[in-house]
């Protein structure tokens, strides 16, 4: 009998050895926070584990710099355990069987101090994991975070990457204290053309080109140069209206071969004085003409004949038959006369 117990024992022995060894994994307890803080401001610290295989009870042990931290609190984030406390120092959390839990685990509030040395510190959670009687191997991983000052003491603004034509560029200043630096963008410069030159003169129909130079990076950019118009002249007569036949005006560019007409209208026929070219008699009529001064259209006017004049013509018929008929008398008188004589 003491020879089995003493060979349950070597077995039990050689098993809770190799346990460990063979079946059991390794499981990772990690820290997660921000990776800065200010001094004077809290920091959540997230305690996980990955790669855990089933587990009763975990018990976990935050480590950090005293110096730099002082604690706000600590809290188990698993839920369904049978219990679970923390006394400030050590956690503790158990279950009535095994379980899986893999992920966030407890949550540590730590405070920086005011006074806390400006510079990396890191924060750990020590783990004892187990499965009843097995241990549960544990790998623990730090977290490093980087303690700054509340109110940096920044130099000056330094370039950090030359901006250029096209592309953005930083700025960069650091803190004198805790090295902390900070970074801003400066604003692509654009391009900045030298004085544009005239590579293809405009005409008065055609663009024109000019070219000009980016002095930093040499791009090239052409600009339009709007066609001129034509440059005309005065209107010039080239042909003068007359009555019959319009004319026409011409003007002329005096930068190229382009021509503009216009028509003129033709003018009205302007009459003189009318002119008796015939007189009219008392058989035949007259005419009368009046001769454009631009060309040579005639107008005619009929003179109507002219009436017979009765009155004088009787009149001197009259007087013809009174002197005929006085000499008559006169004839009869002297015969009379002369007959009275010779019987005397
Ligand atoms: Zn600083
Ligand atoms: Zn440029
Ligand atoms: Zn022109
Ligand atoms: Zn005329």
């Amino acid at each position: 009998m003491k020879k089995f117990f003493a060979l349950l024992l070597s077995v039990m022995l050689v098993l809770t050895i190799s346990i460990p060894a063979f079946a059991a994994g390794t499981a990772t307890v990690a820290c997660t926070s921000a990776n800065e803080v200010k001094q004077g401001e809290t920091l959540t610290v997230m305690v996980t584990v990955s790669d855990c295989d089933p587990f009763k009870s975990m018990a976990v042990t935050p480590s950090y710099d005293k110096k730099v931290f002082e604690l706000v609190s600590g809290e188990w984030v698993l839920t369904e355990a049978m219990l679970t406390n923390f006394n400030g120092t050590n956690g503790a959390i158990a279950y009535s069987s095994a379980v899986t839990k893999n992920g966030n685990i407890f949550k540590l509030v730590l405070k920086v101090k005011a006074d806390a040395p400006v510079g990396k510190t890191s924060v750990k959670a020590d783990a004892v994991i187990k499965n009843g009687d097995t241990t549960i191997p544990v790998k623990v991983t730090a977290k490093e975070v980087k303690v700054t000052c509340s109110t940096h003491t920044f130099g000056d603004w330094a370039v950090a990457k030359e901006a250029t034509c096209t592309a953005a560029g930083s700025e960069k200043r650091t803190c004198s204290v805790c090295g902390v630096s900070e970074t801003k963008e400066v604003k692509a410069l654009g391009h900045n053309y030298g004085k544009a030159t005239v590579t293809k003169e405009a005409t008065c129909t055609e663009n024109g080109v000019s070219t000009k130079i980016c002095d930093r990076c040499n791009k090239k950019a052409t600009v339009a140069i709007k066609a001129t118009d034509h440059a005309f002249g005065e209107w010039e007569t080239v042909k003068a209206a007359t009555c019959t036949e319009e004319g026409t005006l011409e003007r002329k560019c005096a930068n190229c071969d382009a021509t503009e007409t216009q028509t003129i209208a033709k003018i009205d026929h302007e009459f003189g004085e009318m002119q008796v070219v015939k007189e009219a008699t008392e058989t035949e009529t007259g005419l009368k003409e009046a001769k454009c001064k631009h060309c040579s259209e005639v107008e005619q006017e009929t003179i109507p004949c002219v009436a017979p004049v009765a009155g004088g013509v009787d009149d001197y018929l009259l007087w013809i038959i009174i002197g005929a008929a006085a000499v008559v008398v006169l004839v009869i008188v002297i015969v009379v006369i002369a007959k009275k004589k010779k019987k005397d």
